[in-house]
């Protein structure tokens, strides 16, 4: 009976012990399934701010991307704008990008897309950009002076007589004609196309257009040469510019002679010779002292002209036909080189080593006209 009661006891505290076990364990698995859910909403939680910062770094990321990627955007244009102080014409839409040229005040350029900081521009057959900010679509109004010859560079003798003089050169006609019409002067009922296409070489095959530019561009070097500050209406064929506008530019950058450059043609190709345009006596658009002040400029230099070349001079042809003497604000001519329907004139004109007598003989027309002015 003493072994029964043992064994009951030890029965007991056995039973005990597993209760106190189960209870025990029952508690500890509990903790450790909180920790478990514990650690596993952590998890969870570490894994939304990943994803979210990771979605916040995507943004970061790619927001700049498609600022400096993509490329800015251009609306087209179709316009000519001036430039208003000193720019840098550059290779692509970025002050970081190389410069092709500082372009001078007043120089004209073609427009072929805009952005809101940032002009495209179309120069020389190259695709470049300007700042908005240096640019206006308007003529600059304040004319430049021949500032550069005041302090004495170059030639003393030279620069004496052409220091401040501003001759603006329009090389005649550009790439397309326009039809559009305009007055052909202040106040005119009468209108002409803005700008007409121009003749052709009968045997040089250039386009009047282009013979024009060929020979404007070394009278600017010649001119620039001897002293005078040199403005041009175009040095590409890629402008829309009407004979009006034209004389506006000439008067915008505060030219002393307005020298057009053209070329003429005729239905009898036996007809050869150099002249010069010139308003006459009676012209209604021009004040007495501008027809007689152009009708000198234009005899000066045909007879330079002539001397330098020995084309034919056919003199001074007066007229009042023409936009661009009509709208001038400052003695000009219309130089016509030769008659490119004539084989002799035309081939002469094509040749360089005659292009450089040509250019001379302009230049020399142009010294002595503002050297009977002086005197
Ligand atoms: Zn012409």
């Amino acid at each position: 009976m003493k072994k029964n009661k043992l064994a009951i006891i030890l029965v007991s505290v056995v039973a005990l012990l597993a209760v106190v076990l189960f209870v025990c364990s029952f508690f500890m698995l509990k903790q450790a399934k909180k920790t478990k859910e514990e650690a596993k909403q952590m998890t969870l939680e570490a894994l939304d701010e990943t994803r979210e910062e990771g979605k916040a770094s995507d943004s970061q990321v790619v927001e700049p991307t498609e600022t400096q990627d993509s490329v800015i955007a251009f609306e087209d244009a179709d316009d000519n704008i001036f430039i208003i102080e000193e720019a840098n014409i550059r290779t692509e839409p970025s002050t970081d990008a190389q410069v092709i040229e500082t372009a001078p005040k007043s120089k004209l350029f073609k427009r072929t897309g805009i952005s809101a900081d940032w002009s495209r521009l179309e120069y020389n057959g190259q695709t470049c950009y300007v700042s908005n900010d240096l640019i206006s679509t308007e003529m600059p109004e304040e004319a430049v002076n021949g500032e550069l010859l005041e302090n004495g560079t170059g030639d003393a003798g030279v620069a004496e007589q052409t220091s401040g003089k501003i001759v603006v050169i329009d090389p005649g006609h550009q790439g397309h004609g326009d039809s559009g019409q305009e007055p052909i002067g202040p106040g005119a009922s009468e209108t002409k196309p803005r700008v007409s296409s121009g003749t052709s070489g009968s045997v040089s095959g250039l386009d009047e257009y282009e013979l024009n530019l060929i020979v404007s561009l070394q009278l600017r070097d010649e001119l620039q040469s001897r002293g005078y500050t040199v403005y041009m209406t175009r040095e590409t064929h890629d402008v829309s510019m009407s004979n009006k506008e034209r004389a506006d530019y000439a008067a915008s950058v505060g030219g002393d002679v307005f020298v057009r450059i053209h070329a003429n043609g005729s239905e009898d190709s036996s007809v050869s010779g150099a002249l010069t345009m010139a308003p006459s006596d009676g012209n209604p658009f021009l004040s007495s002292d501008l027809i007689t002040q152009s009708q000198a400029l234009s005899q000066c230099v045909i007879d330079s002209y002539v001397a330098a070349t020995g084309f034919n001079n056919q003199g001074v042809y007066m007229t009042d036909d023409m936009s661009g003497i009509n709208w001038c604000s400052m003695p000009v001519t219309i130089v016509e080189m030769g008659y490119m329907s004539s084989p002799s004139d035309d081939a002469a004109m094509a040749d360089p080593s005659m292009q450089v007598n040509m250019v001379d003989g302009i230049a020399n027309g142009i010294d002595q006209y503002f050297a009977s002015q002086a005197g």
